[in-house]
């Protein structure tokens, strides 16, 4: 079988519901034609990429600017009107009501509240993309989902923890050699401690940059235990070297 290309790709991940890209409008108030029944192709790093897809068919075309969207527009989707009015559904904001907002709250409040979860567990993208997730998988249902039946037990999770940070890292090299290539630099901040009970070493390797557009991005390369205690320059100079080793950005920095 020959290798898929990457618009192939892209195209069998969103019928799939494979997760690793989505549509999203294009000039998000501007809608008008095309655009109402097309949308651009984001990645998983929400980097916009030059590929537009049909809404309803999830038809995946080449999309630049520059380049127009005369094969965009020639594009006459083949899903019957059933599925483009169910699509339509699918893709019409349901807009929260104050009783579900309040119900979310009192769930939300639940959840710190048992076993002491701090409130900063509440913010950032974590809870948030797990809860997308599981609302995607809803959506996508026919009939009830189970939730013990979809959410996996502690072990299996820990037991995936190594082998998707290593995935993570993997996409994170990409987004960072694209960033490199456009030739801007980045700023690293390290930071060293110790936990107060097992008296283990960390290392975090975080990185800010901006894009073209001037937009601000932080990235955490690493929270990585250091065996050495003593933190001397040569030991920090050390790890923050092995740390950037991994995502292929030695050459970049100096
Ligand atoms: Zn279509």
């Amino acid at each position: 079988m020959p290798a898929m290309t990457l618009a192939q790709r892209i195209e069998h991940d969103l019928k799939s519901n494979g997760g690793e890209y989505v549509i999203r409008n294009n000039r998000p108030g501007k809608k008008s034609g095309v655009w109402e029944a097309f949308g651009i192709v984001y990645d998983r790093n929400n980097v916009k990429l030059d590929y537009a897809a049909c809404k309803s068919c999830n038809k995946v075309y080449t999309f630049k600017t520059s380049t127009g969207m005369a094969t965009i527009s020639k594009h006459k989707c083949h899903v019957p009107a059933s599925e483009v009015a169910a699509a339509k559904v699918f893709f019409k904001k349901h807009i929260i009501t104050k009783q579900e907002k309040e119900t979310m709250t009192v769930a939300v409040a639940d959840y710190c509240m048992t076993n002491m979860r701090p409130f900063e567990s509440l913010s950032g993208l974590g809870l948030k993309a797990l809860i997308k997730t599981a609302l995607d998988i809803g959506s996508n249902s026919i009939g009830r989902v189970t939730i013990d039946e979809l959410l996996a037990n502690s072990t299996t999770v820990s037991r995936n923890i190594d082998s998707h940070a290593w995935n993570g890292r993997e996409k994170l090299t990409l987004v960072l050699k694209k960033h490199f290539d456009s030739g801007l630099n980045v700023a690293c901040t390290l930071d060293l401690w110790m936990d107060a009970v097992k008296k283990n070493s960390y290392m975090s390797i975080t990185i800010h940059y901006i894009d073209e557009m001037f937009n601000l991005y932080a990235r955490t390369l690493h929270v990585k235990p250091v065996e050495e205690a003593s933190h001397t320059a040569e030991m920090v100079l050390e790890e923050f070297s092995k740390g950037l080793v991994v995502f292929k950005v030695m050459a970049d920095m100096y």
